[in-house]
């Protein structure tokens, strides 16, 4: 192992150039054409990534674009996954100090769309097998990286992968935060279709069901009297008989509502009060207008990785005046996919109709499985701390396999770029994860 960390020393430079040519490919999703399903940039990111990883002497296999994988074989059958992505979400450049993909190094820092988010760690994680392979390492399990090429979207890629490829055995999707996630709520994303507006009545807000809305916008006639007193983010104007409401919040990811603020509750509230008779108005200002759910009569809670949240994110008025409402619930892993499904039905009045669209059970590797011990232990022993793995409310990439758990890249502390403008990876940064990446893989793999 002291010579495998010598290489990937010697070979550092190697991994930064690689990392910069990786980034100069525009991996946003595009227009699929024959072999490159998500687009031919991301074709052409993955079968160089694929040739490279050839060059070093490890067997490869291209899934058609969707996917593909770089083994270093093993002596035993067992295969060790190590799962991300080649693809990125859009960047807006004129929001970039530099420029998205021309990988530019500044201050220590490579910036550019994917350098965390998740080509960073996957290449690092190709330089970490690299270098044990260098230092004459015979794994007795394969050790596989799997390239998925539509993580940001539809995970058309690894539903395509996985229909003639095996699951590992054992997994870590490097596509999270430091130090292990073991513990991922359920994900419930579901429509409620309500009843009409009363005539004249309109409301919209948000766009997503993940996001929380920040601002809220609803016309009423004029004559339908309302009052604001008492909330301070909500303003009313009228022109031509009708008054327009506008309440402003503050956009958060669903998985935290409370870091964010609401803006459809107020609107809910007043026009509560204004029509006191509408059944659809009523109804979502007494039950949804609460992120713990227990408004709802859905608060859930347990030991291993707390309350359940909820967030009303999108709220659309049909032509003919129905009211739809997006809801974004994550649920405790102790409950099931099911059993939300039989508690929203049970408690949404039987005319306005439930409608899930994705959903997802929680994932939960146990902490004191074998896998989890070694990458904690790992971990503890490379960054000479003591601390316990982490359960979160969002969704990583690890939930499409089996025994899988996210490991890094995000260190504790570190500033958070992924998904934004002037993504990068501090260099120092990305030889430490490199080091915990192969001392994992190692121990995984041994
Ligand atoms: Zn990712």
């Amino acid at each position: 192992m002291d010579d495998s960390k010598k290489i990937l020393s010697q070979q550092f430079d190697d991994l930064t150039k690689t990392l910069q040519k990786v980034i100069t490919f525009n991996t946003e999703k595009g227009q699929p054409s024959d072999g490159a399903p998500f687009g031919k940039e991301i074709r052409n990111c993955l079968d160089y990534v694929l040739n490279l990883a050839k060059s070093f002497g490890f067997d490869t296999y291209n899934d058609d674009g969707y996917a593909g994988h770089v083994d270093f074989k093993g002596t035993g059958d067992k295969v060790v996954g190590i799962l991300g992505h080649l693809d990125v979400v859009p960047s807006t450049p004129s929001e970039w100090k530099y420029p998205p993909y021309a990988a530019e190094i500044h201050d220590g820092k490579l910036y550019g769309r994917g350098t965390m988010d998740d080509k960073g760690p996957m290449i690092a994680c190709l330089y970490a097998v690299k270098a044990l392979k260098d230092a004459g390492f015979v794994p007795s399990k394969t050790i596989r990286l799997i390239f998925g090429c539509d993580e940001e979207t539809d995970m058309g890629c690894v539903l395509h992968y996985f229909k003639s490829m095996p699951y590992p055995d054992v997994a870590f999707s490097p596509d999270g935060d430091f130090p292990v996630i073991n513990r991922e709520k359920g994900i419930y994303h579901f429509n409620i279709t309500l009843g009409k507006l009363p005539t004249g009545c309109v409301i919209s807000a948000g766009d997503r069901a993940n996001v929380v809305p920040s601002l809220c916008v609803a016309r009423i006639p004029s004559d339908v009297g309302i009052n604001i007193d008492g909330y301070d983010s909500v303003t009313a104007t009228s022109q031509n008989g009708v008054t327009t409401v506008t309440s402003t919040g503050l956009a958060a990811h669903a998985s935290t509502p409370k870091e964010g603020i609401n803006a459809i509750h107020p609107v809910l509230k007043i026009l509560a009060q204004a029509y006191p008779d509408n059944a659809s108005i009523n109804f979502l200002a007494n039950s949804l207008c609460d992120s713990t759910g227990a408004d709802y009569g859905i608060k859930l809670h347990d030991e291993q990785s707390g309350d359940l949240t909820l967030n009303l994110g999108v709220l659309k008025t049909l032509d003919d005046g129905t009211l739809v409402a997006t809801v974004d619930i994550r649920f405790p892993i102790s409950y099931n996919c099911e059993y939300m499904y039989t508690l929203l039905k049970q408690n949404t009045p039987k005319e306005f109709k439930v409608q899930p669209w994705h959903v997802s059970d929680p994932l939960y590797v146990p902490a004191d499985s074998e896998l989890v011990t070694t990458l904690m232990k790992v971990y503890n022993t490379e960054m000479n701390v003591n601390v316990e793995p982490i359960a979160i409310g969002g969704g990583t990439y690890s939930r499409c396999l089996k025994n899988c758990v996210a490991f890094g890249p995000l260190f504790p502390n570190e500033e958070q770029t992924i998904h934004m403008p002037n993504e990068c990876i501090d260099l120092d940064n990305l030889k430490r994860m490199t080091e915990i990446y192969m001392e994992a893989i190692y121990q995984l793999a041994k």
